[in-house]
């Protein structure tokens, strides 16, 4: 871990590590002791007002150079989030690797660039003006399901914005923060930036209980949303959630059904459908419900599913037996309802590692335990509508409002309907294609704050009133 600029090992209690496409065990990582998460908040505290008080070019030049480390090193952070969260090996260095690489060095300019009100004269003879300062520490809590860029996602906008952060990632995937801790601690400021691991219950609480840590960021489900709500009242900290989603996917009967086929074929089994953005929730049109279902089925048996390591693999294994299981009785009870068919999938893969085939559940309805819950997995459930409003209605009757997507080749419709969707984002004819220019995040159950893009400066900066006397 990284604690005031050292390396260290944790004291707590340790942690398998397995790798899922095999079930073996990786190695051990011991948790934080509560003495070492005290020890690594106080660093991060007195590492504020130094790191707070450079320019935003010094913390710039800082996540540059961060940036370009991370990228002389993006096979083996590739390598090891493959090996550690089961992920195809091409994507992760090709995809993610150059969007966490991106996203350091879109901070490194933005916080450069911030806007506000202009100063001036709002009362005869005071100067009033805006100020965006930091808050302070900020503790970021990280899941297992895009380890490395939900970390980066957070501690680049808060330390451009110049807090200090003590990041912990999920107790089952800390190696790529790991890593990242190692080559940080050669480059930032003692205490800027603090790496702890451990689990939510122990680790995290402790952190949302302290009362020099001034903010949390969370990704991470709702249920742990809701604790670490009520944990931080307690010291009134800031909060940033990003937890779960259910995407409704909404095709119009005049789409264009082959890119909607390999839109969701992409976006709504990358990862193994462990993604709070999945396509995994498909609204279909009267026309083209039945070709759709055909079309789908077959793409999605074609998913070449198989050890993350090997060339042209699609698709890994879900993280743990414990999230297949997960995975796979949902299916289970979608299939005892009677109205609901599975047309290709629905079944765990049987061997070593935690693999479910990819799957597709047509004849939902809008009730349907699958269409209203998140599922984390590679199952997309297909739903026929009638009419605009309808599909509206129930693309929004969801507790979840992260993302969403409208397939359609009228211009018009897809702007309206984008205009009425109650979720943080709306694809149209496309799903799952993220810009750091642009904000990520929820409405509703999904949460609320942002994640990339100049807005989520603001979320780790507070705007402060300067009026100054003039004579
Ligand atoms: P999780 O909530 O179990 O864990 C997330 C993090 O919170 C981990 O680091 C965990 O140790 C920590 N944690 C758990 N309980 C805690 C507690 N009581 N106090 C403090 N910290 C605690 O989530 P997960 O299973 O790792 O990830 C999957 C979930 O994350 C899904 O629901 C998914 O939708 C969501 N997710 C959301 C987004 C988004 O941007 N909205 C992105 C990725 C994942």
């Amino acid at each position: 871990m990284l604690i005031d600029q050292q390396l260290v090992a944790g004291e707590g209690v340790a942690e398998a590590i397995v790798n899922p496409a095999t079930g073996e065990l990786l190695c051990e990582v011991a948790e934080a002791s509560p003495e070492q998460l005290q020890r690594a908040v106080s660093a991060a505290s007195r590492a504020f007002a130094g790191w707070s008080r450079t320019t935003p070019a010094e913390r710039g030049r800082l996540l540059l150079k961060l940036a370009d480390v991370i990228e002389g090193k993006a096979e083996d952070f590739a390598r090891l989030e493959s090996l550690n969260c089961g992920k195809p090996l091409a994507p992760v260095l090709h995809e993610e690797l150059p969007a966490i690489v991106d996203c350091l060095r879109y901070f490194a300019g933005a916080a450069r660039a911030l806007t506000a009100p202009v100063a001036g004269e709002y009362q005869a003879g005071f100067t009033s003006m805006i100020r965006r300062d930091p808050i302070g520490v900020v503790g970021a809590i990280v899941p297992w399901n895009y380890p490395l860029m939900m970390a980066v996602w957070k501690l680049a906008p808060a330390l451009a914005a110049g807090n200090t952060v003590v990041l912990k990632p999920s107790e089952q995937t800390p190696l790529s923060a790991l890593l990242l801790a190692s080559l940080a601690a050669d480059l930032l400021p003692k205490g800027v930036l603090n790496v702890v691991c451990g689990r939510g219950t122990s680790v995290g609480q402790q952190m949302l209980e302290h009362p020099h840590v001034r903010m949390v960021a969370l990704t991470g489900d709702l249920s742990t949303g809701r604790k670490v709500l009520q944990a931080a009242a307690g010291s009134l900290k800031r909060t940033h959630m990003e937890l779960g989603g259910k995407a409704p996917v909404l095709v119009f009967d005049d789409a264009d059904l082959e890119a909607v086929v390999a839109g969701i074929r992409s976006a709504g089994y990358y990862n193994a459908g462990q993604d709070c953005t999945a396509a995994c929730r498909v609204y279909a049109g009267p026309k083209v419900y039945e070709r759709l279902v055909a079309d789908l089925s077959s793409a999605i048996a074609s998913l070449k599913m198989g050890v993350p390591q090997d060339e042209g693999i699609e698709l890994g294994p879900l993280i743990s037996d414990r999230q297949r299981n997960r995975v796979a009785s949902f299916v289970e009870r979608a299939q005892m309802q009677g109205h609901m068919e599975v047309t290709t999938g629905g079944k765990l893969r049987h061997g070593p590692g935690f693999f479910y085939e990819p799957t597709v559940i047509a004849g939902a309805r809008q009730e349907d335990e699958i269409v209203q819950r998140e599922v984390f997995g590679p199952v997309v459930s297909i739903t026929r509508f009638t009419h605009t409003e309808q599909v509206i209605d129930w693309a929004n009757d969801s507790d979840y409002g992260l993302a969403s997507s409208v397939w359609t080749q009228d211009v018009g419709r897809a702007m309206a309907v984008s205009r009425q969707l109650q979720y943080g984002c709306t694809w149209v004819n496309a799903h799952g294609l993220f810009v750091n220019e642009m904000p990520h995040g929820g409405m509703k159950f999904s949460g609320y704050g942002k994640d990339m893009s100049v807005l989520s400066l603001e979320d780790y900066t507070v705007a402060r009133h300067v009026m100054v006397r003039l004579s």
